[in-house]
């Protein structure tokens, strides 16, 4: 079986740092049923590949405590392990990569929070479930997926498909991501472990999907699979993970409750609320719409013809519903409103079709490293007509007399930026997307600090 993970960001052959490999070596390395060896096929500035080949021992294999397969049928000796990726390969990958796995990168520390294109190919992957499984998991984290399957045998045609596939990923992220990636989804593809599978990993599951499964839309079946289809360890794994979810919900999201700053929040609200009746949009997504006071007073307006709420917390997504009386209303309102748990940093075609998206005081939420993977989904994913995003201006912090110096305006908050900070950042999205991009003050103007709150209006370009 074979792995390969080219990169084209320059100079490429930082990979060979990251990787803690040498390109101009081959290596072998050890594993408990075989070995693993590990060669670059092409070094340039432009281009540089690294690839794993993974050998198996079929007899080792047999001696093993726990041999799979038919005794009888010498289905034990005379099988796939030794050809398809499966657990074998994200063992090697744990022993061969664990410094770039877990972030680490002696010579070149820098490197490992910069998301860099890579492209991988695996051959071949078995796939219980077929090509879509592949898409279902590793689509919403940002891949490319091209997969080719292969039949049973090119001589007799007439058996059809097999269930291996070629596949080859595409993505821009960090090598550490990347490789968490691959270790826990091999197996979830192939469906099987080649180890007895016990508590142990759980915490390997947990440890490896730390940022990314906790509110990937697949992670029950990536949770099953991984953990063999036993249902108490998914249990107790999908338990962990509930809790793992996500930011703080919403009571306290808000900076320090004032009148002041309650008036200003109710005043954000309408203001965008106009500003959404000014594009004639119909269908209106509100992206971390918390607890679902946007929600309520679009569901007011005739124009707004059917509006989807979505969050990455349950709880937030509770209070909205009980806000909303959801349940009580006429089943005229109950057909205009959705609410969805998701998050911004997956690609959700749910989140396609909506002509205006609103992110109100959302993005200062997210790490800033994260918010790359938000605008890609929300301006080169979705992309609905409109876009409205409200944040902070912290240079207006200083007059807010009961804040700390220095302090942000609450304690989720990542950042909070200045007006050329904010600005920068959405001229630079609205090029890269597409889009034209005009700037509004909410909240009273102070003529050197700006207004509190400040909004971009983002429309496509046509
Ligand atoms: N728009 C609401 C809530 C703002 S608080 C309002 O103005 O009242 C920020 C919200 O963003 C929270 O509800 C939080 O759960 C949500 N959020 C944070 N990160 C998210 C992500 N990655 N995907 C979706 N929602 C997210």
């Amino acid at each position: 079986m074979l792995l390969t993970i080219t990169t084209t960001r320059y100079p490429a052959t930082d990979l060979s740092y990251m990787l803690h490999k040498h390109p101009a070596k081959l290596q072998t390395i050890d594993l408990p049923k075989g070995q693993a060896h590990i060669f670059y096929p092409e070094v340039s500035d432009e281009r540089c590949t690294i690839a794993m080949v993974v050998e198996l021992d079929p007899v080792a294999l047999v001696r093993s405590s726990n041999p799979q397969g038919d005794a009888f049928a010498l289905e034990q000796y005379v099988n796939d392990r030794p050809y398809a990726a499966s657990s074998f390969m994200s063992a090697a990958i744990a022993k061969a990569f664990s410094s770039a796995m877990n972030g680490r990168c002696k010579d070149k520390p820098e490197l490992v929070d910069i998301p860099m294109p890579f492209e991988v190919k695996l051959a071949v992957v078995p796939v219980r479930g077929g090509e879509q499984i592949l898409k279902y998991a590793l689509e919403p984290l940002g891949y490319t997926v091209k997969a080719e399957r292969h039949e049973l045998d090119t001589v007799f045609t007439g058996w059809g498909e097999s269930r291996y596939y070629t596949v080859t990923l595409t993505n821009t992220c960090r090598l550490s991501d990347l490789l968490s990636h691959l270790y826990v989804l091999i197996p979830v593809f192939d469906n099987s472990k080649h180890y007895w599978v016990s508590d142990g990993e759980v915490e390997k599951l947990l440890e490896k999907g730390e940022g990314w499964l906790a509110t990937h839309p697949a992670k029950d079946m990536i949770t099953r699979r991984y953990l063999k289809n036993m249902s108490g360890l998914t249990k107790m794994a999908l338990n962990r993970l509930l809790t793992e979810d996500a930011p703080t919900p919403d009571d306290e999201h808000e900076e320090p409750v004032s009148e002041e700053k309650i008036r200003l929040h109710d005043h954000r609200l309408e203001t965008v609320k106009q500003e959404l009746l000014l594009t004639g949009a119909k269908r209106i997504l509100d992206l971390g719409c918390g607890e679902g006071k946007l929600l309520k007073l679009l569901l007011a307006e005739k124009q707004f013809e059917f509006i989807l709420g979505m969050d990455v917390s349950l709880r937030a997504l509770e209070i909205a519903k009980e806000r909303l009386n959801l349940e009580k209303l006429s089943s005229k309102y109950r057909a205009r409103i959705e609410l969805i748990q998701s998050a911004l940093t997956y690609r959700d075609q749910r989140l396609c079709g909506y002509d205006a998206a609103a992110l109100v005081e959302v993005i200062e939420h997210l790490d800033e490293s994260r918010l790359q993977a938000l605008t890609g989904n929300v301006f080169g994913f979705a992309r609905p007509e409109y876009v409205i995003i409200t944040t902070p201006n912290r240079e207006y912090n200083v007059l807010f007399e009961s804040m700390p110096e220095g302090k942000l305006r609450h304690s989720d908050h990542r950042f909070e930026w200045t007006r050329t900070e904010f600005e920068t950042w959405a001229n630079t999205i609205a090029g890269n997307h597409g889009y034209t991009v005009t700037f509004k003050p909410v909240g009273p103007l102070n003529e050197t600090l700006g207004a509190p709150t400040q909004m971009a209006i983002f429309k496509i370009v046509d």
